[in-house]
């Protein structure tokens, strides 16, 4: 049975809306894409789409880890995370864990791997 494997890839970086505004990293996203589809070529994978997105830090809680870097909501701050809105609700944990769950433990704001599992939101609680 023939089928098609699409594959998804995820990345980030940080900025903040000055650089949004002034477009200011569009000509090295543009290079970026240019090799990225070379690169997928090489491998015969063919470059379908992509998109942007952007998470207000403030607004929505979220932040690296900080013990490992993963991307994350503070659900002590954010409960309702992104309300499950379209716009972002691949990134949602429940679906691929592109942002986890988080929260505050002893003054640090760690993910739902970091945390210990008898905080709400650490690993073994979630969904639960
Ligand atoms: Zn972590």
């Amino acid at each position: 049975m023939k089928q098609f494997a699409i594959r998804r890839l995820y990345s980030f970086f940080e900025t903040n809306s000055e650089e949004i505004e002034s477009c200011s990293f569009d000509e090295k996203l543009e290079a970026l894409d240019e090799e990225m589809k070379a690169l997928l070529a090489k491998y015969g994978l063919k470059a379908i789409n992509h998109d942007t997105r952007f998470v207000p830090l403030a607004k929505m809680s979220a932040k690296k880890c900080d013990r490992c870097d993963n991307l994350m909501i503070n659900r002590d701050k954010n409960p309702a995370r992104f309300n499950k809105e379209d716009l972002w609700i691949d990134l949602d944990s429940e679906y691929n864990s592109i942002i986890w769950d988080g929260g505050t433990h002893e003054g640090e704001d760690l993910c739902m791997e970091c945390l210990p599992i008898e905080h709400r939101w650490g690993y073994f609680s979630c969904g639960a």
